[in-house]
């Protein structure tokens, strides 16, 4: 696929939240009209008129925090083989977890451009946690973003789609 961005990382930090938000309102609109489930898996953007395709990979593990190992690699195997770019996401709430490091871990092995979001940065003051990400060992630029009120997130957009 072309342009495509995958979004991974562990439940509950905010995946699903960021993909609503790139897809676009009008489609958030349609589908709550509709009743449809809001856990899509694929949605389509464009930002500065550029498009793209979002894959949001956590779908099979919603509502819980239970993540195993095969999971973690299904999820970062879907992403390394479908998408461009690809936006590791954690939480600045929470800080690095155990988990967050088995995502990196295994993430390390795809050469695709590996961006950090620190989501949960709602406000100045929480963007500046997301320094505590550099310990999980990637060279690219972290991103704080608020999924939640959009703050950051076109500074993020602007890197991914130079992509593309
Ligand atoms: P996922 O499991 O990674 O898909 O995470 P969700 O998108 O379902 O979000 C998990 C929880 O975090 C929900 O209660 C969201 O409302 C909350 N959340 C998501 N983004 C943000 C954010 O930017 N700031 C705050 N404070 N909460 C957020
Ligand atoms: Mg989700």
């Amino acid at each position: 696929a072309q342009n495509t961005i995958a979004i991974v990382g562990r439940p509950n930090v905010g995946k699903s939240t960021l993909f609503n938000r790139l897809v676009g309102e009008r489609k958030a609109i349609m589908d709550n009209e509709s009743g449809v489930t809001r856990d899509r898996h694929y949605g389509h953007g464009n930002w500065t008129g550029k498009y793209f395709t979002v894959i949001d990979t956590g779908g099979y593990v919603r509502g819980s925090d239970d993540i195993f190992e095969g999971e973690i690699r299904k999820q970062v195997d879907l992403a390394i083989n479908e998408a461009d770019v690809i936006l590791f996401m954690v939480d600045v709430d929470a800080g690095v977890t155990g988990l967050d490091q088995e995502f990196a871990d295994v993430l390390r092995r795809s050469k695709k451009p590996i961006y950090i979001v620190a989501n949960k940065a709602d406000t100045h003051a929480r963007g500046h946690l997301a320094g505590e990400f550099y310990a999980l060992g990637f060279e690219g630029e972290i991103f704080p973003v608020s999924s939640q009120n959009g703050s950051g997130t076109g500074e993020l957009l602007d890197a991914v789609v130079s992509h593309f």
